[in-house]
């Protein structure tokens, strides 16, 4: 009999950082839209991970701890995945610490600066969205949105919160040493997310491949929700000539996004290398 694949969806959020569903919610959603194996990856935090947990124990789910780094890396920003990680690791625990604080720095000047161009009270409207101990951009974006600056959360980006705009402050992040270090030391593999979003020219992405490298980096995001076809065979390209593992996951961050689904992705392309078929993967 030939067993039907099994369904991995290795990216998501909830409202530990700025996803819209408790990690309980989430991984109730997950698992009936078919998904067998979820990451929990929020950003610098790991307090989802137990609840929802105990809600893939009663469903039978697998739940991947994951969580996703925000790190600097050459004046950009860019998000690494841990997956499999151990969330008591106290190293990695102190080093999102330092992570959230520095959101929280960079959340008061979005707020002054918002104020400045003439949108008072930005910070405590999107401080008052937070239902967790981090606050992100796309709170901003939905107190923005609520209060009629622009129709949608892709808009207040574009108008606000990017670089050159009134509201954009750049982020004081990890650097990709330490970040990969607190993925190690958590027992994690570290995989860079979404590797089509970023401004960056495809040499520089290979140069950014080659430090993730020597770091102990293994994994590509080849499917997410946000890449587009050619994006996805780009990079099955290029995790397969740069040798890493090619990971798969939605970046679902709740149902106020009708285009991305738990689940709803395309299958790794053919050549490329699972992250979950490496010896190293931690869950079996
Ligand atoms: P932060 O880590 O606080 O800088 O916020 C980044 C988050 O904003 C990402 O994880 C996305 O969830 C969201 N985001 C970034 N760009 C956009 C966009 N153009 N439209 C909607 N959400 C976005
Ligand atoms: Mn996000
Ligand atoms: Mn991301
Ligand atoms: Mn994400």
């Amino acid at each position: 009999m030939r067993r039907m694949p099994v369904e991995y969806d290795l990216h998501s959020h909830s409202i530990a950082s700025d996803g819209t569903l408790t990690p309980a919610e989430l991984v109730q959603q997950a698992h009936a839209a078919g998904v067998q194996v979820l990451a929990l990856t929020d950003h610098d935090t790991t307090d989802g991970i137990t609840a929802a947990g105990a809600s893939a124990d009663e469903l039978g789910l697998q739940l991947v701890p994951g969580v996703e780094v925000s790190v600097s890396w050459q004046s950009l920003t860019v998000h690494i995945l841990g997956l499999g990680i151990d969330p008591r690791c106290s190293a990695l625990q102190s080093g999102l610490q330092r992570l959230r604080a520095a959101r929280d720095w960079r959340a008061g000047e979005i707020g002054r600066r918002l104020d400045k161009a003439g949108i008072p009270g930005a910070f405590d409207g999107a401080a008052a969205l937070t239902r967790g101990r981090i606050i992100s951009r796309t709170h901003f974006a939905r107190f923005l949105v609520q209060q009629g600056h622009a129709r949608n959360l892709r808009e207040v980006f574009k108008r606000y919160l990017v670089h050159g705009k009134p509201g954009h402050v750049s982020g004081e992040w990890a650097s990709l040493e330490d970040a990969l270090g607190w993925i190690r030391q958590a027992g994690g593999l570290a995989v860079i997310a979404h590797p089509a979003r970023y401004r960056m020219t495809a040499s520089k992405l290979r140069r950014l491949i080659s430090e993730f490298r020597e770091l102990g980096g293994v994994g590509l995001e080849v499917v997410s929700g946000s890449h587009t076809r050619d994006n996805i065979h780009t990079m099955a390209a290029l995790a397969r000539t740069e040798e890493l593992l090619a990971s798969r996951g939605s970046d679902y961050h709740g149902p106020e996004n009708p285009w991305v689904k738990l689940g709803d992705l395309a299958e790794l392309p053919g050549g490329c290398m699972p992250v979950w078929e490496s010896e190293a993967w931690p869950v079996h």
